[in-house]
């Protein structure tokens, strides 16, 4: 599946993934080292599908999918987040508890940026990171803008119904004063198998009691 430096609406759609300039390794002044999101292989080209992940990125990764895996213990798709600050400490954790609470809007990201916001004492996060398994959807992204959040690392791709630039790009919309820079493919097959399992699991006995 097609991941990682997913193009900007405004880039051309139809480049190839390695003839992607940001795709580029020599183009991530940042990527200060293999993080292990992008070890999946040296002749994959994985490599090039998340140019500016630190390890940073992938440790803390590592705890959103410990959040995605918590879910799974309240039947909740499996999707995990966290938001790291700007000293790379993590003040906000949140895992999707829309069964668990029965809140629609219980998504993982919306529940570690309220954290993060109670932590810092205020609405903005301007300075933070928000690490998540699996790409926002509209909702989500729409929650990144709202904080001011600059900065997106995901785990994997959701063509159906992610808005950091699958079916949409609310995050790098021009029309908004706000942008983010989005990171994706950390962590990925990591942050996919949780979700296969579960759906596999679900379609496999939908009617099983628990
Ligand atoms: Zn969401």
């Amino acid at each position: 599946m097609l991941a990682g430096v997913r193009p900007h609406p405004d880039a051309e759609r139809d480049a190839e993934p390695d003839a992607d300039p940001v795709a580029d390794p020599d183009a991530a002044p940042d990527a200060s080292g293999p993080a292990p999101g992008r070890a999946a292989g040296p002749s994959t080209g994985r490599a090039s599908r998340a140019p500016f992940a630190t390890a940073a990125d992938a440790a803390a990764m590592a705890e959103a999918l410990v959040e995605a895996r918590a879910a799974l213990l309240t039947g909740d798709v499996p999707v995990g987040a966290v938001v790291v600050g700007p000293g790379g400490e993590v003040l906000g954790r949140g895992r999707n508890r829309r069964e668990a609470d029965g809140d629609p809007t219980a998504h993982a990201e919306v529940v570690a940026l309220r954290e993060a916001a109670r932590a810092v004492g205020e609405w903005r996060l301007e300075r933070c990171t928000l690490v998540v398994t699996l790409e926002p959807c509209l909702m989500c992204a729409g929650a990144v803008v709202a904080a001011r959040v600059p900065r997106l690392v995901l785990g994997a791709w959701d063509p159906k119904a992610g808005a950091c630039g699958s079916q949409w790009d609310v995050v790098r919309d021009r029309r908004l004063h706000h942008r983010v820079e989005v990171v994706g493919g950390v962590r990925e097959e990591e942050s996919a198998a949780v979700l296969r399992a579960f759906f596999a699991e679900h379609r496999a006995a939908p009617t099983s009691p628990p």
